[in-house]
């Protein structure tokens, strides 16, 4: 019975083997190298089976953090249920292993509550997400987006009020610029919850973080984690031939994911020269691409969302070689602002 076998699972006993852990900002928190997310993949339409085998073999290879959003579906809020329904059948007695974040701040609900950044929706929202996953509290919960009409104060307030009723263990926050990120933190800090990690959209073809971002954080001690490492996919070998019509462009997801109009003949010109590259250091382009994110010494973790196991394996390979020579750097600079 599919019920049944869902239930049989044990975990890798050699799943710490490998993975490397790096300490977030100046916190007592480690995260994997490699995180998993969950907002494609993971929805109604997507294949539950698949969903579990993903989970599984993330937690096997040492993947001890997922990544969640109230919206992340589709449908808003799906995401949470399927992940929630699988925590539950196999991982109950692992909840102490892992790292669990979801965040606040897109569109949820009708009315004036159900977005943005007021105490009134963040912590209503988060009370959602903990009943859709079935859990007492989330390991991190953020703020999703800055809110230009809300006080800051009051978004900060409502972080520090959802930790101490022991909703979150630690809080964060998803792009917002250098400067709100240090405005933001000097407010946690007062209140006596420091930031513990910013979660901002970087990799090759996204590098506005190099911009001040990562300096705020470094000097803070906050953690980062980048989001669309591979930019949805396009940092892969996977569109060089066409747009296979299983993958996110050809899938056609909407909903903020990659479209035809991504893949221009500049940027596929651009991705097969960093596959040559990647192919001269031993690496397939994904490996490439989150090893390039991860040579900061500032950025804690990746976050990949993957569409099978084997995505999620070649990406924790890159592991295997994250230094870059001046050469291969010089490299990838030309090829990115040519
Ligand atoms: P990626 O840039 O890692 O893109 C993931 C997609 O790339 C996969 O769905 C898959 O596409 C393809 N892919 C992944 N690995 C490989 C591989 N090895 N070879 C070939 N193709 C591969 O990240 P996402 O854009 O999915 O974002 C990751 C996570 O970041 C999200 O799940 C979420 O948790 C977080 N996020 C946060 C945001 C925020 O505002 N804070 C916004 C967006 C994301 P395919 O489906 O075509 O196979």
């Amino acid at each position: 019975m599919p019920y049944l076998r869902a239930m049989s699972y044990s975990a890798s006993k050699k799943r710490y083997d490998s993975m490397q852990y790096n300490r977030c900002g100046h916190s007592g928190i480690k995260l994997p190298a490699i995180s998993l997310g969950l907002w494609h993949n993971f929805g109604n339409a997507d294949d539950p089976k698949k969903a579990r085998k993903i989970i599984r073999s993330a937690f096997d290879s040492g993947v001890t953090h997922f990544d969640l959003a109230n919206n992340y579906g589709p449908p808003p809020g799906e995401a949470e249920k399927v992940f929630g329904k699988i925590l539950k059948e196999n991982f109950r007695s692992y909840r102490d292993e892992i790292i669990i974040s979801s965040k606040a701040g897109y569109y949820m609900w009708p009315g004036p509550y159900g977005e943005w950044g007021s105490k009134k929706y963040l912590v209503a929202s988060l009370d959602q997400s903990l009943k859709r996953m079935g859990l007492d509290y989330v390991d991190i919960f953020y703020h999703h987006r800055p809110d230009p009409d809300t006080p800051m104060e009051e978004t900060m307030t409502a972080l520090d009020l959802i930790v101490r009723q022991g909703k979150a263990l630690y809080v964060g926050v998803s792009s917002y610029t250098a400067e709100q990120t240090k405005r933001a933190s000097g407010m946690l800090k007062q209140l006596g919850t420091p930031c513990l990690i910013h979660q901002p959209r970087y990799s090759m073809f996204e590098r506005w973080v190099e911009d001040g971002l990562m300096d705020v954080l470094g000097h803070e001690g906050i953690g980062c984690i980048a989001f669309s490492p591979l930019a949805q996919g396009l940092l892969t070998d996977k569109y060089l031939k066409g747009i296979p019509v299983d993958s996110r462009v050809g899938r056609g997801l909407g909903n903020g994911a990659i479209t035809n109009e991504s893949i221009s003949e500049a940027v596929i010109s651009r991705v097969h020269r960093l596959n040559e590259l990647a192919q001269q250091r031993g690496q397939s382009l994904a490996q490439m691409a989150i090893a390039w994110v991860l040579k900061d010494k500032r950025v804690t973790s990746v976050v990949t969302g993957v569409s099978s196991p084997a995505q999620l394996k070649d990406n924790i390979d890159s592991l295997k070689n994250t230094s870059f020579t001046k050469e291969e750097l010089k490299s990838i600079e030309v090829i990115l602002t040519s």
